[in-house]
């Protein structure tokens, strides 16, 4: 392997030893951050997620809540939970993990959380106020990921930058993300033709398209910075992501393991998110 590798759980350790000292300094004040997650059914990976997200905030010395509902709850149930919370002082920050079941309008309920708690900035104001480049909240992925190059020192401005995906949490912000720190941004999605012409002339790759090792050798320009957002389980029942590890490591500059990349920089964020928000409440 010749990249240089840009280790998630590294930086998530050293980011989270310093939001530790900071949530003392906050408690010490009368303000311990407070996060509520709202888990709806029983979706194993959903349950995971939300674990290590009540763990995460466990060992930052945060006050969280974890509140679950039967997949069949009536969605009046959320609605008026959402609004306790939104009123609660000790709450900084509230999501809602996704997917919600089929029964739910998800935007709506995006939409129920106050912004200024919407630490996972998908509240259509939080996300307009990221388009202005004046971001409340960032979404933790990208901003995990913008995390890792200003760790490693990398200088976005002028570079050529290409995301692959077009959702909401990821590709989207990612790219305005890269676009406001002055990289020129290419967004590939599914529809994109010829995409190997984009990722080769990328200085940067972010991938983010849920494919198993689809971002292959041939496909990185030498010298590209690769972050890998994917998380794809292979029928071994191990993870990979979306860029072929051991061929991609051979060409890139640098790149991100998966796992032990982003994946853990998300969970950091999300205390990073929460933090802010109980710093701003506490002024
Ligand atoms: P989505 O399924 O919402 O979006 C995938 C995007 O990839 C879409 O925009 C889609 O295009 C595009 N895409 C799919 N196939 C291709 C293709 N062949 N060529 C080009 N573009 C393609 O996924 P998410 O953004 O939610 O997640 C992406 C990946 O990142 C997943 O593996 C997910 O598990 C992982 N993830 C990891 C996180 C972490 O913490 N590490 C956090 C969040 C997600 P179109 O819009 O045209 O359909």
């Amino acid at each position: 392997m010749t990249a240089r590798l840009l280790d998630g759980n590294a930086l998530a350790q050293s980011l989270r030893a310093d939001f530790k000292t900071r949530a003392e300094a906050l408690a010490a004040r009368g303000t311990r951050p407070g996060l509520a997650v709202i888990l709806v059914g029983e979706d194993p990976a959903s349950q995971v997620y939300v674990r290590n997200k009540v763990n995460a905030c466990a060992q930052a010395g945060f006050h969280s809540e974890k509140i679950t509902y039967p997949p069949d709850v009536d969605p009046q149930v959320v609605f008026d939970r959402l609004a306790e919370l939104n009123a609660d002082p000790t709450i900084h920050g509230i999501l809602v993990q996704l997917p919600l079941p089929k029964h739910f309008d998800s935007d709506a309920v995006l939409k129920a959380i106050a912004p200024a708690k919407d630490v996972d900035g998908f509240h259509a104001e939080n996300v307009g106020a990221l388009m202005q480049g004046h971001p409340r909240f960032i979404p933790c992925t990208p901003y995990g990921v913008m995390k890792f190059f200003a760790d490693a020192g990398i200088d976005l401005r002028g570079k050529e930058a290409v995301v692959l995906g077009r959702s909401n949490i990821v590709g989207k912000p990612m790219a305005m993300l890269l676009l406001q720190a002055s990289a020129t941004v290419t967004v590939c999605h599914s529809q994109t033709r010829d995409l190997a012409f984009h990722t080769r002339r990328a200085d940067i790759l972010v991938a983010a398209l849920g494919k198993a090792r689809f971002v292959t050798a041939d496909m990185v320009k030498p010298g590209a910075v690769v972050i890998d957002v994917g998380i794809n389980r292979l029928p071994d029942g191990k993870l990979c992501g979306d860029v072929d590890f051991a061929g991609v490591s051979e060409v890139a500059a640098a790149i991100t393991p998966v796992p032990g990349g982003v994946g853990p920089m998300t969970i950091t964020m999300l205390l990073a998110n929460t933090l802010e928000a109980a710093e701003r409440e506490a002024g």
